[in-house]
């Protein structure tokens, strides 16, 4: 599979595509029905939309597995539809997996309150230091999973390591591509078992749908579609179609939005007022190298940055923006900014965001595909107001 940039922009728009083309319908339509006339197809593969083989759903699974480098790949309601069956199909009561120390909170709910009612245990790794893993393996060690970029803190685990790490040990190896996409970084073809990605971010890019998808062998994705069929997780066919047009401009959108990242958080780290950049482009970052040999053509949109002075200045700051929207999520054309402490991790105690770094002040930034310098001269002038 082809990983150079240009022609994964040429697949983005073309790959999967339905041929002979509906009616000579140049893009795909919505197929809006939930069920397909009967022609004596197994239980999994009856035309029926939950069991996510409507022809919408054979484009994006087309598609995206070329977009990851990957064999398959299955769409899902949501990321956490792609995690949580993915994680049910390779677990089951007994079973254990190793997890990165900081990981989304979503799943870091999932693995903390929901698998050990189910007998799946975890325990946390330093993803820094390979060397420590070996001791967290238990005999019924299944999985290890990690993210490629942390939220909010944009650490990078050592990800070399990971896949070797699993092959040694006969453990699945599953990670967490949102922060990157498949334009900076595509795990299957370094080695990894299971990429998802919260399509609701980069791959969507438009902040109008939650989905998810989830790549890997044909073997692994046929018995993750077994058991998201019985979950009932599978993506409807309208949001299919938003999703394949958003994918359609990827690379251009990913691209710019790294470029505009570099360029903002280069700015944040040459004013008094702001106490730390985290951005993995900047020398500063204690993975930069890393993220350098890793990442293809920029270092993702997502830039966290701390204040000085805490939430006080941080408020007045984000009130004073124009441009940026104060909302979570991340990852679509429009750029957003959100203060963890009182939003996205307001849900851990002070101790606990203590421990993962998130100051009171720290800022994290979504940064979309607006113009740099506009950009720019909104930080300016709200850094301004913020500290008068
Ligand atoms: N993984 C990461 C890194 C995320 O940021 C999110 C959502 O914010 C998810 C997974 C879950 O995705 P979704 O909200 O599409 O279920």
């Amino acid at each position: 599979m082809p990983s150079d940039p240009t022609a994964l922009d040429t697949r983005a728009v073309h790959e999967g595509a339905l041929l002979p083309r509906p009616l000579g319908a140049v893009s795909t339509p919505v197929f809006a029905t939930a069920n397909f006339e009967y022609h004596g197809e197994e239980y999994h593969d009856v035309g029926y939309l939950r069991l996510s083989n409507s022809p919408n759903h054979a484009v994006l699974h087309r598609r995206i597995a070329s977009l990851e480098g990957a064999e398959d790949s299955l769409v899902t309601g949501s990321g956490m539809a792609a995690i949580s069956s993915a994680l049910l199909t390779f677990l089951g009561a007994g079973d254990h997996l190793l997890v990165q120390d900081v990981v989304y909170g979503g799943t870091a709910n999932l693995l903390a309150h929901d698998l050990p009612r189910l007998g799946i245990h975890h325990t946390r790794i330093d993803p820094q230091n390979p060397d420590s893993w070996a001791a967290a393996l238990t005999p019924r060690t299944r999985m290890i999973y990690v993210e490629t970029l942390t939220n909010p803190l944009v650490q990078m685990a050592d990800l070399e390591a990971v896949p070797r790490f699993a092959a040694e040990h006969g453990l699945i190896s599953f990670i967490d591509n949102t922060f990157a996409s498949p334009v900076l970084f595509r795990p299957a073809e370094r080695g990894f078992d299971l990429v998802m990605e919260s399509a609701t971010k980069y791959m969507n890019g438009h902040n109008d749908i939650v989905a998810g998808c989830v790549s890997g062998s044909a073997t692994n994705v046929r018995r993750i579609k077994l058991m998201l069929d019985h979950l009932g997780g599978s993506l409807d066919p309208h949001a299919c179609v938003l999703l394949e047009r958003g994918l359609k401009t990827i690379g251009l959108r990913v691209r710019r939005q790294s470029a505009n990242a570099l360029a903002l958080a280069r700015f944040l780290a040459s004013r008094p007022e702001v106490a730390i950049v985290h951005y993995p482009g900047l020398a500063s970052h204690p993975q930069h190298e890393r993220a350098a040999r890793l990442l293809d053509g920029g270092f993702g949109g997502m830039i966290c940055f701390e204040l000085k002075g805490g939430a006080g200045p941080a408020e007045r700051f984000c009130s004073a923006l124009a441009l940026p929207v104060v909302a979570a999520s991340l990852g679509g054309v429009e750029s957003l900014i959100v203060r963890p402490a009182a939003a996205i991790h307001s849900g851990l105690s002070a101790e606990e965001r203590d421990e993962q770094g998130i100051a009171e002040g720290l800022m994290r930034f979504s940064t979309g595909i607006e113009a740099a310098e506009d950009l720019i001269a909104d930080f300016a002038r709200a850094l301004d107001h913020a500290f008068v």
